[in-house]
């Protein structure tokens, strides 16, 4: 008999896979991927739906993100973007301090040796929460082009006709 979870990784899988593809490619500058996050694994686990609108988690190494098995039985447009955005935690967190937030709007790449990054690197330790959660959609928007937004009574991510993330959702 096979598990709640092993069924939900079968549909998780591939869409997880498609969006790390996009993200361990995209290139912020000629010939520097992200390939560190090929090595992002996928965990199906019901631990981290401990609220109506908790589907997903990232670990703070970037390396595990964590998907609700209920996860599988959303619609694409909300499941692909909120993949996007957890993937964009990841970029965060294995690239710290190498990108530049903007609120809404793409973050742009901080390349190698650039000046300041111990004053980067600084700041970056002590953002607050809001500021992690805009960084991740901020960076997901730089690698797939679109703006993840919040739609519906639960605020969950979306493409289109949401609105940006708001403080303090949480
Ligand atoms: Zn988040």
């Amino acid at each position: 008999m096979v598990s709640d979870e092993e069924v939900a990784y079968a549909i998780l899988e591939p869409h997880f896979d498609a969006v790390r593809d996009v993200f361990a490619d995209y290139e912020p500058e000629p010939g520097h991927a992200l390939v560190k996050l090929n090595g992002t694994k996928l965990l199906v686990d019901s631990a981290v739906r401990d609220s109506q609108r908790h589907f997903a988690a990232c670990r703070d190494d970037g390396l595990l993100i964590v998907l609700a098995p209920q996860a599988a039985y959303l619609d694409h447009n909300t499941l692909v973007p909120l993949i996007c955005h957890e993937f964009g935690h990841a970029a965060d967190f294995l690239y710290p301090a190498r990108w530049e937030l903007r609120r809404n709007r793409p973050a742009i790449w901080v390349p190698e040796g650039a000046p300041k990054m111990a004053k980067r690197r600084n700041a970056w330790n002590a953002r607050n929460d809001d500021s992690v959660e805009w960084a991740a959609d901020s960076i997901a928007q730089a690698v797939v082009g679109r703006p993840i937004q919040y739609c519906g009574p639960c605020m969950l991510q979306c493409f289109s006709g949401g609105q940006p993330r708001p403080s303090n959702l949480r």
